[in-house]
């Protein structure tokens, strides 16, 4: 579904991706891994268009995102993304900010919206929040809505990174368990997260990155029981 091929990202001189290559299939669960400032946020912020890339492919259902003639747009339709800290309109109550995009971008009818956003809410479990305004949830329900508004441009992969990070722990819980229902949907995602006990259960593959490489990536148990490589049982030796 996803395919990247020798991706390479720089900011001025600071190479922060070098030749990425991986391929993410339909329905795959990936949690990338790897230490602060290894490229991660970047490469998923390549893959959602939101960073223009110096170099390789990124394909999204065999369009090319580096093709000059792609309509980026509707390819980042595609793709949902959350981020650690929400981002959420604070001046929208819940039920605006879920139906937004669906009705601004792909020009949904308003009523319609509200009906899908309405079932996306109580997929995440916050059906009586749909009138409330970001600052009055905490920061588990806030990323909850996060989830359901990315949720409600259906799109065919959802990108997280770090979306517990932010969070108080007793808050932790009800967010991965949202993300875990929507892996059981088959759901296509990629996970940045320190969440290990998530990736164990849920994931199919983890994917360790460390100065913008790939270094190791394999099932799970592999990655986590047996790392092959110094630097991954290095980082995952102080985890
Ligand atoms: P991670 O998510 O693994 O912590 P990032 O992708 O955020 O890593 O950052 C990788 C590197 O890219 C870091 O050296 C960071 O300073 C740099 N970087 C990230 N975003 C920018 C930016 N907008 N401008 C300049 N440098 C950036
Ligand atoms: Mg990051």
């Amino acid at each position: 579904m996803i395919k990247v091929k020798n991706l390479k990202k720089q900011f001025g001189n600071n190479v922060v991706l070098k030749d990425i290559s991986v391929a993410i299939e339909k329905g795959e669960v990936v949690t990338v891994i790897g230490p602060s400032g290894s490229g991660k946020s970047t490469f998923l912020r390549c893959i959602n268009g939101l960073e223009e890339f110096n170099g390789g492919h990124i394909f999204v259902d065999n369009e090319d995102m580096a093709d000059k003639n792609l309509n980026i747009d509707k390819l980042r339709e595609k793709i949902g993304m959350v981020f650690q800290s929400f981002n959420l309109f604070p001046h929208l109550t819940v039920l605006e900010n879920i139906i937004l995009a669906p009705v601004t971008l792909k020009k949904m009818h308003k009523e319609e919206a509200k009906i899908k956003a309405k079932e996306l809410l109580k997929k995440v479990g916050l059906e009586e929040k749909a009138d409330f305004y970001p600052s009055s949830l905490s920061g588990g329900q806030k990323q909850r809505v996060a989830i359901a508004r990315a949720l409600a441009m259906n799109p065919e992969a959802m990108l997280f990174d770090e979306p517990t990070s932010a969070l108080d722990p007793e808050m932790v819980g009800e967010v991965l368990q949202v993300m875990k229902s929507l892996a059981k949907d088959g759901m296509t995602m990629i996970v940045v997260t320190h969440e290990m006990g998530f990736a164990r259960e849920v994931c199919d593959r983890v994917i360790f990155m460390a100065d913008g490489e790939i270094v190791e990536q394999g099932s799970p148990n592999d990655v986590f029981l047996n790392p092959q490589h110094e630097r991954t049982q290095n980082f995952l030796k102080v985890l």
